[in-house]
């Protein structure tokens, strides 16, 4: 058994990626346009005041993750797709150009590939069709992916008070816990296991590439090997830094020498193996 015990499968399997800000730099300016175009939503839809927005969502952001579903916990009644397309509209996606290089890297990587964001589908296929990357990933988990469930009641009626997020952790008050949100996104555990398991992918044995901090140290904690991307800076919950996706080769040489040792083993590795069972 001793040759069998020798044949070692290469340590990854998988490759789970951000879309946003990942595998694109945050320079191309997309994300400060979702922002300005959040705010607009949070003020011409929602009829919040102007000077109440910044507060509040960063309340949201940081206490549920994205800015739409710390609306809904709070008692926002909102159609996903309007929302995603009032958002998503108007972003600057001329700035984002054919990347050949990162198709030829993720080409050139016999891994599974699968792309893991927040965003919308549309604004997914969006991004990855101008990147020229479409047929780059076996599959998209995205916003719908998730949250399939759980759309927009247009029956309900807006009855029920908006809770003052900004009011509570001004006060402190323990004694009032926070209203939960119906969806489901990075950073929260569950979100990144129930994406794990429609992937079908072992945590063990996959690399999730992340350029948010609090995404990463979540994945960190539920057994992920870590990539945060946009920065060689290295932060805790990462175990790996890129500045840019473009580096992928430099940073993880294993990836490629891992994949062509596999592609010994199954070439030629049929026979040591039976040989090695048998002895
Ligand atoms: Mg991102």
């Amino acid at each position: 058994m001793k040759e069998y015990d020798e044949v070692r499968l290469p340590k990854y399997d998988c490759l789970l990626f951000d879309l946003d800000d990942t595998l694109y730099p945050v320079s191309f300016g997309l994300q400060s346009a979702c922002s300005k175009n959040i705010t607009d939503y949070m003020s011409e839809k929602l009829g919040i005041k102007d000077g109440e927005i910044p507060d509040l969502s960063n309340a949201l952001y940081k206490t549920y993750g994205t800015t739409l579903a710390g609306l809904r916990a709070i008692g926002y009644n909102i159609n996903y797709d309007e929302y995603h397309s009032f958002v998503h509209g108007r972003l600057p996606y001329e700035n984002l150009k054919y990347d050949a290089v990162l198709r030829s890297l993720l080409l050139s990587l016999p891994y599974r590939k699968v792309i893991f964001t927040n965003a919308d589908r549309i604004h997914a296929v969006k991004v990855l069709t101008l990147l020229g990357l479409e047929d780059c990933f076996e599959g998209i988990i995205c916003f719908e992916t998730l949250n399939r469930q759980q759309n927009f009641n247009s029956d309900a009626t807006d009855s029920s008070p908006i809770f003052d997020i900004v009011g509570h952790f001004a006060k402190l008050d323990a004694e009032i816990e926070l209203p939960k949100t119906p969806v489901l996104c990075k950073p929260s555990g569950e979100s990144i296991l129930q994406a794990l398991q429609i992937a079908d992918v072992d945590p063990d044995r996959t690399i999730f590439f992340e350029d948010s901090v609090r995404n990463i140290q979540s994945g960190k904690r539920i057994g992920l090997h870590t990539v945060l991307v946009g920065t060689s800076q290295r932060m805790k919950g990462a175990d790996h830094s890129l500045e840019s996706i473009h580096n992928l080769r430099e940073a993880f040489p294993e990836l490629w020498e891992d994949a062509k040792k596999l592609e010994e083993i199954l070439y030629d590795g049929k026979v040591a193996i039976e040989t090695s069972v048998t002895a």
